[in-house]
């Protein structure tokens, strides 16, 4: 004779942590989150690829989005191939090594063209990118000398 369906010290299924007391309805899980979690595992591998996919367009949309648009219009309101273009395209080149959102929309191919159009061209924004990656480096040994 057990009494395992009066026990209280029930843990949750999911992360195995305790179950907050005073539930209404018994809970297989501490959170919602676990919950959630739980039901993720349950899923099939195609149906988690849906899930996947659909956050990853979320992700996307919210963190690079605003970036690849902004870049890829500059060319309608900065004239390319001035000196103000140029020193807007070394500042976005310099900006990408500590933003990873901007870093990644600057791979897109939208963007690379109207940083090219801006730089005067594909050689000239890669003229850009060697000097500015060698400034910063330069920085970096000063720094790590110091
Ligand atoms: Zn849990």
């Amino acid at each position: 004779m057990t009494n395992d369906n009066t026990s209280a010290a029930q843990s949750c299924n999911h992360c195995n942590g305790p179950i907050p007391e005073g539930q209404i309805n018994p809970s297989k899980y501490c959170h919602l989150n676990c919950a959630r979690k739980a039901a993720y595992h349950r899923k099939t591998p195609a149906q988690r690829a849906e899930i996947n996919a659909r956050s990853n367009r979320r992700r996307f949309e919210k963190d690079l989005l605003p970036h690849i648009r902004s870049i890829s219009k500059a060319t309608e309101t900065i004239e390319p191939n001035t000196p103000i273009a140029r020193w807007v395209v070394v500042c976005l080149l310099a900006e990408r090594m500590r933003a990873w959102k901007l870093n990644l929309a600057m791979n897109y191919s939208q963007v690379q063209d109207a940083l090219a159009e801006l730089a005067g061209g594909y050689d000239r924004l890669e003229e850009l990118e060697d000097l500015t990656f060698a400034v910063v480096c330069k920085h970096m040994e000063e720094e790590a000398a110091a």
